[in-house]
């Protein structure tokens, strides 16, 4: 393997400056051919579940090359799914090693509203729900050196890896450890996707926050309100959830907050909505206007009434989608409504960092 990967790097950008075209030079073949047959006698992949396949480009070289695992269940194409790949720096400096997406899907569906943030947002969802050690994968991004379209999204859609500079290739048995480990990432992931298809897969983690919060808020229908002393009360524990580490929301700590505001939408009490069958009461949700993803920058639990606001669903919904403007009026009235309280409950934040949160 090691030999398979100092070749292409030290012959590549030679072959690219005196052949024109891929197609019938030598590497190129040693490449496509070759050097998967030598990853999958390395590493023992079963190729009844494993594919195996590398490119040099359609036509024209590309300025990265790269080998593909692709799990056969997932897809068997770098365009779609989730794959392991070696991708060679344009400069050939190095090869990383990436648990990689493909991105076909998200560029259609988002064109024209930065289809590579989402990329990014798939990937750092992934990051929080896989378990692997930083210790073995430090790669948390990567640097192709190379600026087309294709490499831009190797960059935003990688998920996990590591790097290896030519001048310190390791040895094939630390390479195929490596690999060895990132197929079990890659199968912890196909474990998540469960039954669903790759598109569904993706469409899930972009709304995850949707999904767990509407959980929440029924939770929060049943159960027993909370009865919190108006005091600074200690950082909540992490629990790993489907989405990753996150902070412990309590229901019966935000029942006590809607309870409190009387079951009505604190931005106008005359937002009535409908009876819930759970409580008899005018239906409302529970917010967490300093968001809990943020309780790491504070030393006190997030997770308190006084930082809890109740909101009817129209004013929930406005408060996380609407745009910039409707979204800072709704701000700045909870706020203002919350400060003492939230000082009281030993949390201080200015307005401008509340702003920031938010975006
Ligand atoms: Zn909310
Ligand atoms: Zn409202």
């Amino acid at each position: 393997m090691k030999s398979a990967l100092e070749r292409i790097i030290t012959e590549y950008n030679n072959q690219v400056i005196h052949f024109f075209r891929p197609t019938e030079n030598e590497l190129s073949r040693y490449f496509l051919n070759d050097v998967p047959e030598i990853l999958i006698n390395q590493v023992q992949l079963d190729e009844r579940k494993y594919k195996v396949q590398a490119s040099v480009g359609q036509g024209n070289w590309t300025e990265t090359p790269w080998v593909s695992i692709f799990d056969r269940e997932i897809t068997e194409s770098a365009m779609k799914g989730f794959y392991i790949v070696y991708l060679f720096r344009k400069d050939m400096k190095g090869v990383y090693l990436s648990l990689n997406q493909g991105t076909t899907y998200i560029k259609n569906k988002y064109k024209g509203r930065k289809p590579r943030t989402k990329m990014e947002e798939v990937a750092l969802k992934l990051k929080a729900i896989l378990d692997f050690s930083l210790d073995d994968f430090p790669a948390t991004s990567i640097d192709l050196a190379s600026y087309t379209d294709n490499s831009k999204n190797y960059m935003a859609a990688h998920i996990c890896g590591k790097y290896y500079p030519l001048e310190r290739l390791p040895e094939n048995e630390e390479l195929q450890n490596d690999l060895r480990k990132l197929i079990k990432v890659y199968q912890q992931l196909k474990a998540f996707m469960g039954l669903k298809n790759t598109d569904h897969f993706i469409d899930y983690l972009l709304n995850l926050e949707e999904i767990e919060d509407t959980q929440f808020q029924s939770d929060i229908q049943l159960v027993a309100p909370a009865d919190t002393p108006r005091v600074p009360q200690t950082v909540p524990q992490k629990e790993r959830t489907s989405e990753g580490m996150k902070w412990k929301r309590d229901a019966s700590i935000a029942k006590e907050a809607v309870q409190a505001a009387n079951y009505l939408c604190e931005i106008d009490p005359y937002h009535i909505t409908f009876v819930s069958a759970v409580t008899g009461k005018n239906f409302v949700e529970a917010h967490h206007l300093i968001p809990m993803s943020l309780q790491s920058n504070f030393c006190r639990s997030l997770d308190v009434p006084g930082n809890i606001v109740s909101l009817c669903p129209n004013c929930h919904r406005s408060i996380h989608h609407a745009n910039k403007a409707e979204k800072y009026l709704l701000i700045k009235k909870l706020y203002s409504l919350r400060k003492q309280a939230l000082i009281d409950f030993g949390i201080d934040v200015p307005l401008e960092d509340l702003f920031v949160a938010y975006k």
